[in-house]
């Protein structure tokens, strides 16, 4: 005989418990508390399980909303806005590595475009140079992906507005 709810063996005498409305034949530990198992088989026996904590069952919840993208976005001159910005306060690379406690050659790196700055540089470098390095969530991006999917054809005003509307219903 098996418990309907976690799927062990039981042993001993089974229990019948009313649980939302259904008869089901249980383990004396589900009896116990009373828990609901959606899981069957349980992976472990619920018997090892503390008296007092309630079993987490895994339960479908709603399906998320795609996660919101909140990784740093670089403007797309942020290398020659660095170098302006550096250049404007008369700092040599040398200088700028110091007041950032970097490298030279990655400055000079970031300015070549061979490397982008991490977080907490592109914030350094901001605060630093006293310029915007980060692009905010919804500036662009969103149009620029628009068009590249749909470039068969030009969009119109009336295109965007209406992707605006879609975007916003997610
Ligand atoms: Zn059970």
């Amino acid at each position: 005989m098996r418990c309907e709810v976690c799927g062990c063996r039981i042993n001993g005498k089974p229990f019948n418990v009313l649980i939302e409305g259904a008869r089901l034949t249980v383990c004396s530990e589900c009896a116990k508390h009373g828990k609901i198992c959606y899981d069957q088989p349980k992976p472990k026996p619920a018997l090892s399980t503390p008296r007092a904590t309630p079993v987490t069952f895994k339960v479908r919840t709603k399906p998320q909303p795609p996660p919101v993208d909140t990784s740093l976005e670089l403007v797309e001159d942020f290398r020659t806005k660095v170098r302006k910005a550096r250049e404007k306060l008369g700092l040599s690379h040398e200088e700028l590595g110091k007041k950032l406690n970097e490298k030279v050659s990655l400055l000079r790196k970031i300015e070549t475009g061979k490397m982008t700055p991490d977080n907490k540089l592109t914030a350094a470098l901001e605060h630093v140079l006293k310029v915007k390095l980060i692009m905010s969530a919804k500036d662009e991006k969103v149009p620029q992906l628009k068009v590249s999917k749909k470039s068969s054809r030009e969009l119109t005003l009336g295109d965007l507005i209406q992707l605006g509307k879609k975007e916003e219903e997610k």
